[in-house]
C-alpha cells in the first residue's frame, strides 16, 4: 500500500500546489501508517525533483517526457504507476489538467473519487472522509469514499507546503501508454501574460470597470508587481478587451483561492464572487459604501481608487 501524488508543474519548475498536494499525501501516509510516492511527469532538474523530497514525498518517481503531454496520457502513466505501487490513494492538486486526469484515473483504477478537496482526508477504518466546497462556494459536502483505491484532487491554498522533508530518492521510470493515449500528440503549453500564474498565485490583484478604461491598469500592474502577485479582472472587463480574457475571474472565468484577494473598483457581483470566495483575506476598494463585495470583504476601502492605489504603491515601496 502507498499513496502516489501526482506533481504538475510549469516551465520545469514544480506547482506550488502541487507541493501542497505532496505535502497533503505525506500527512495521509502518516495516519496510514505507509510511504508517500510522488511521481513527476516531464522535463526536471535534480533540483525541481527534491523539492518534492523537502515537501513529504519519501520517493520521487520522474517519467522524462518531453513537452506536455495530453490528460489522457498523463493518467495512463499515473494509473500504470499507481497499479505497480499498489497505491490505495491517488492525490493531486485541482487544476483545468487535474479535473481531466481524476475522471479518467477512477475508471482505469475502479476507484471513488472526489475533487477539490479542502483538507487532508480523515481516515475511518477504510474509508476516507473528505470536505469540499459545493454550489460555488455557498455550502460544503462531505463525502465518504469506500472502495480499495481512491483518486482525490486538493483544493489549491487548503494545505500548507512542508518545507523540511527528508531528501527523496529519484527512480527515472517509464511506463507504456494505454492505446488511445498513444496516437495522441504532444500540445504546447503557452504561458499567458505576467510572471505570476493567475491559478498559482498567492497575492492577485484584481480590476473591474471602477477603473474605467484599460489606459489606468498601469497601477494595477504595479501594485502587482510590488506584491509579487498575478494581476486579475471582472468579467465586463475582457468582454471590453481592457484585459485578455484569460485574466477574467468569477464563475465564468478563473476560480482563485490566493491568500489575499485586492479587488480595486469591482462591485461584487454574485458571480465574480463565485471565483473569488475561496480567498483567504479580500480586500476591496471601492468608491460606493454599499457595494456587494464589501460585505464579502475582511477589509474594505471606501475611496477612489485613482486616490487609493497610488497611496497603496507607495506604502508597499516602503515594506
Ligand atoms: C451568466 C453570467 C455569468 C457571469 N460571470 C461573471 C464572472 O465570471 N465574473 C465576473 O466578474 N462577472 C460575471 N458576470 C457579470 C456580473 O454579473 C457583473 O456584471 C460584473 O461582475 C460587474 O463587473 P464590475 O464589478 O467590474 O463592474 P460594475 O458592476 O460596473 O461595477 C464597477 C464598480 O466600480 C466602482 N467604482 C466606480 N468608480 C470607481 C472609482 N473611481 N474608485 C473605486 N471604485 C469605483 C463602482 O462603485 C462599482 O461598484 C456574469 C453575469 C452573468 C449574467
Amino acid at each position: 500500500m502507498s499513496i502516489l501524488i501526482f506533481a504538475e508543474g510549469v516551465d520545469k519548475s514544480i506547482k506550488k500546489s502541487s507541493l501542497e498536494a505532496v505535502s497533503a499525501g505525506f500527512a495521509l501516509a502518516q495516519k496510514l501508517s505507509t510511504e508517500a510516492i510522488a511521481i513527476a511527469i516531464g522535463e526536471y532538474d535534480a533540483a525541481a525533483l527534491q523539492e518534492l523530497g523537502k515537501a513529504g514525498a519519501n520517493k520521487v518517481l520522474h517519467v522524462n517526457v518531453a513537452g506536455y503531454p495530453s490528460a489522457i496520457a498523463y493518467a495512463s502513466i499515473i494509473a500504470g504507476a499507481a497499479k505497480e505501487a499498489g497505491a490505495s490513494v491517488v492525490l493531486l492538486s485541482k487544476s483545468a489538467l487535474g479535473d481531466g486526469i481524476v475522471s479518467r484515473l477512477s475508471v482505469q483504477l475502479n476507484a471513488a473519487s472526489a475533487t477539490g478537496v479542502l483538507a487532508v482526508p480523515e481516515v475511518s477504518g477504510d474509508t476516507l472522509k473528505v470536505r469540499k466546497s459545493i454550489y460555488t462556494g455557498k455550502a460544503f459536502a462531505e463525502l465518504s469514499l469506500t472502495g480499495a483505491v481512491k483518486v482525490i484532487s486538493l483544493a489549491k491554498n487548503a494545505v500548507p507546503v512542508k518545507e523540511d522533508g527528508a531528501a527523496a530518492t529519484v527512480e527515472s521510470k517509464t511506463y507504456p501508454l494505454s492505446d488511445l493515449a498513444g496516437k495522441l500528440v504532444h500540445q504546447k503549453e503557452e504561458k499567458a501574460s505576467g510572471d505570476i500564474l493567475l491559478t498559482e498565485a498567492d497575492i492577485v490583484v484584481s480590476g473591474g470597470r471602477g477603473l474605467k478604461g484599460p489606459e489606468n491598469w498601469g497601477m494595477i500592474e504595479e501594485l502587482a508587481k510590488i506584491l509579487g502577485a498575478a494581476t486579475g479582472c471582472s468579467k465586463p472587463v475582457s468582454d471590453l478587451d481592457w484585459r485578455p480574457h484569460h485574466e477574467h475571474v468569477g464563475q465564468t472565468g478563473v476560480k482563485v483561492s490566493p491568500n489575499l484577494y485586492i479587488a480595486v473598483g469591482i462591485s461584487g457581483a454574485i458571480q465574480h464572487l463565485a471565483g473569488v470566495s475561496a480567498s483567504k483575506v479580500i480586500v476591496v476598494i471601492n468608491k460606493d459604501p454599499e457595494a456587494p463585495f464589501f460585505k464579502a470583504a475582511d477589509y474594505g476601502i471606501v475611496g477612489d481608487a485613482f486616490e487609493v492605489v497610488p497611496k497603496l504603491i507607495e506604502a508597499a515601496k516602503k515594506l
